[in-house]
């Protein structure tokens, strides 16, 4: 990929330039935790977005998308916005500095990625990432501290995309750390490394490529049930709730709002426990938490659909450590922690039973925890 973006880049610009790169993410356990000021636990991973990138002394940015097959080119006001998509990213990143202080002056790009689009491992956030990264080096000194360069992307989708995300995504692709994981707390915004070193172990992500979309915003109808619940018990957010407490009044909420915040409370118990796991070592418990975090999100909060269940009974047959749905539900990835010896035989039983069911190939990808966002030379 870098040969590519180098040889493109000195046939269209010239010679002189930098590379950087940004990775997407995986998120290993806290799902819909977010919302309720819990934890997420992802880690950068070993698919990256990459830039060869240089100030063009214009006041107009060009870039090259080598995976688009596309050329674009925009001034850096407001009213410049390119009109296709992929180049409005860049374009908000660039008007997400500015509007934060900092410079951002004209520049020549050729970008390519390797992150897959659209199944979960969060493509946009490593291509915002690696612009914000990039942008922060070339011109203003590497001034605009991390969390800034994150909240960059994050309002990039906010106000270039329309897309309302969290932090978590633009979060790991900057902070990423080889062989870790990190403990974000979705409240007060602190966060923790945790050794994720799983040797004779695998991480695996299945794509289903399914993806159900849904009429009647169930997102919404679950954040309504943990307000009530968090309303009744007289907490802020259902991080400060405890299971007993949510058995207490079962008799005055209803049925589904006491499964919902069953979930949330469970799952961020279930975090801190693969964090104390972790640690010493025990990626078996982290594999019970990731398969108890599947069953939550399918019975309790009723977000994942036949074909996840399937790929995760699949796991289960296989003897797979670990495996649950990965990211917001309804279709997507599932996220498995392979024995090496169960390797290929997990992957043998997707590759044949999947499609057989669904007519579907899934997607096979095996990741790395990696560094986040970095100047490569
Ligand atoms: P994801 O879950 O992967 O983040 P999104 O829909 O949020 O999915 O972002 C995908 C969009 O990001 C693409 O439609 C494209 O505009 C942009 N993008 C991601 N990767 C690339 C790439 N390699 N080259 C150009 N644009 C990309
Ligand atoms: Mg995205």
């Amino acid at each position: 990929m870098k040969d590519i973006i180098c040889q493109l880049f000195e046939q269209r610009f010239g010679k002189e330039y930098r590379i950087y790169a940004a990775p997407g993410r995986i998120n290993l356990i806290g799902e819909h935790t977010d919302y309720n000021g819990g934890f997420v636990f992802p880690g950068a991973i070993d698919k990256y977005m990459m830039t060869a990138i240089q100030p063009n002394g214009l006041d107009k940015v060009r870039v090259e998308s080598v995976d688009m097959k596309d050329y674009c080119e925009f001034g850096l006001r407001e009213e410049d916005a390119p009109t296709q998509q992929w180049a409005r990213y860049i374009f908000g990143v660039c008007r997400e500095i500015q509007k934060r202080g900092f410079l951002v002056k004209g520049f020549d790009a050729v970008m390519a990625g390797r992150v897959p689009l659209g199944a979960g491992l969060s493509s946009s956030a490593a291509l915002e990432s690696c612009f914000a990264f990039a942008l922060n080096d070339l011109f203003n000194e590497g001034k605009i501290d991390k969390f800034e360069l994150a909240r960059i992307g994050q309002s990039t989708e906010h106000n270039y995309v329309g897309v309302i995300c969290g932090i978590m995504d633009q979060f790991a692709s900057i902070f990423g750390k080889e062989e870790c994981l990190m403990r974000l707390d979705c409240r007060s915004m602190e966060f923790e490394y945790f050794p994720f070193k799983p040797a004779g172990y695998r991480l695996v992500l299945v794509n289903s490529k399914v993806k159900h979309e849904l009429v009647d915003s169930p997102y919404n109808k679950r954040r309504q049930s943990c307000e009530n619940v968090a309303k009744v018990l007289g907490v802020e957010t259902l991080r400060d709730a405890e299971m007993d407490d949510l058995e207490k009044i079962k008799g005055s909420i209803s049925e589904e709002d006491f499964m919902r915040a069953r979930y949330v409370i469970g799952e961020k118990q279930r975090v801190l426990d693969v964090c104390a796991a972790l640690e010493r070592g025990d990626y078996e418990t982290v594999g019970e938490r990731m398969y108890q975090t599947h069953w939550g999100m399918s019975r309790d909060y009723e977000v994942s659909c036949e074909e996840l269940d399937f790929l995760n009974n699949i796991a289960k047959s296989c003897g797979v450590t670990g495996s649950r749905i990965m990211g917001g539900g309804f279709g997507g990835c599932t996220i498995n922690l392979v024995k090496e010896e169960r390797y290929e035989a997990f992957v043998a039983a997707v590759m044949d039973q999947f499609p057989k069911k669904y007519n579907v190939r899934p997607e096979i990808i095996p990741v790395v925890i990696s560094n986040g966002a970095h100047r490569e030379a």
